[in-house]
C-alpha cells in the first residue's frame, strides 16, 4: 500500500510574508489529513526560512525546494546547493519540472546530476517527467517517458531509488486547465511503473510513488487518485490558496 503524497508547487509565487500567512492558516486546518497523505509544500527559495519557522522542523508538513544545483559550492552565481537546503530542514526537492526543462534548458543529463547530488545529501527528489502535446500526438509518449526515466535516473542504484518520488506531468496539462483523462493518466502511470520495473525490479516499482501533475483540482483529484497507479499529486494553481489546497487533499484521500 503506497501512502499518497500531495505536493504544492508554488513556482514564483509567495514571498516570506505570504508563505507564513498561508502556512499558519493551512496547518491549523489540516487535522488528521497528515495521517492519510504525505503533504509537501514547495515555496520559492527566499521563503524557505519563513516556511520552516511557520511549520517548525518536525512538522508533519514537509518542505521542498523547487530546484537545486548539481554543484557542491563555489563560483556558481545564483545557485543554491543541497547542503544549504539541508541546513533549512528542507526534505524534498523538485527536479526536472517541465518549466526548468523548457525555459531554463535543463537536459536529462543535468537532471540526472541534480537527482544524484540530492540523494547524496539525503534530500528526496520529486523527479518530474512528461511529454508535450506534439510528442503525444506524434505517437512518441512512451519513447519520451522512457528516455526521461532512463537518462534521468542513470547510475542510481535500487536502494537509492527508495528516496525518489516520480511526478508524471503531461506538459500540455500544466497550468492550462486541461487535465488528462483518468485513462490517459492511469495508462501513463502504469507505463512509468513498468519502465521502473524493467530498469530495477517489480518489487521496487510497486513501492515507488508516482504523482500526477497537470491542472489537478478538488473536483478531479478523487478520481485521479482512485486509479491503481496514481499515488498523489504535484499541484500548481490549486495549491495557492489554503482552502483550495485543503479541499484538493480532502478529495484526494477520501
Ligand atoms: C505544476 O506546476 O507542476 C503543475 C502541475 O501546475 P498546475 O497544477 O497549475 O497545472
Amino acid at each position: 500500500m503506497r501512502k499518497p503524497i500531495i505536493a504544492a508547487n508554488w513556482k514564483m509565487n509567495k514571498g516570506p510574508r505570504d508563505t507564513e500567512d498561508f502556512l499558519n492558516t493551512f496547518s491549523g486546518k489540516l487535522g488528521k489529513l497528515t495521517a492519510e497523505a504525505d503533504i509537501v509544500v514547495a515555496p520559492p527559495f527566499v521563503s524557505l526560512t519563513a516556511a520552516v519557522a511557520a511549520l517548525s522542523s518536525n512538522s508533519a508538513v514537509a518542505i521542498a525546494a523547487q530546484n537545486v544545483s548539481e554543484q557542491d559550492n563555489g563560483a556558481f552565481t545564483g545557485e543554491i546547493s543541497t547542503m544549504m537546503l539541508k541546513e533549512l530542514y528542507v526534505r524534498y526537492v523538485i527536479i526536472g519540472h517541465s518549466e526548468r526543462r523548457t525555459l531554463y534548458g535543463e537536459t536529462n543529463a543535468i537532471i540526472n546530476a541534480k537527482v544524484k547530488k540530492s540523494l547524496e545529501a539525503q534530500l528526496k527528489p520529486i523527479f518530474c517527467i512528461g511529454e508535450t502535446l506534439e510528442e503525444r500526438e506524434g505517437g512518441k509518449l512512451e519513447a519520451v517517458l522512457r528516455s526521461q526515466i532512463t537518462e534521468g535516473l542513470a547510475g542510481i542504484e535500487e536502494k537509492e531509488m527508495k528516496g525518489i518520488v516520480v511526478a508524471y506531468e503531461p506538459v500540455w496539462a500544466i497550468g492550462t486547465g486541461v487535465v488528462a483523462t483518468v485513462e490517459q493518466a492511469q495508462d501513463a502511470h502504469a507505463f512509468v511503473r513498468s519502465v521502473i520495473a524493467d530498469l530495477y525490479t517489480q518489487e521496487l516499482a510497486d513501492k515507488i510513488r508516482i504523482q500526477y501533475g497537470g491542472s489537478m483540482k478538488a473536483d478531479n483529484a478523487g478520481e485521479l487518485l482512485a486509479q491503481p497507479d496514481i499515488d498523489g499529486g504535484l499541484v500548481g494553481g490549486a495549491s495557492l490558496e489554503p482552502q483550495s489546497f485543503l479541499d484538493l487533499i480532502n478529495a484526494a484521500v477520501k
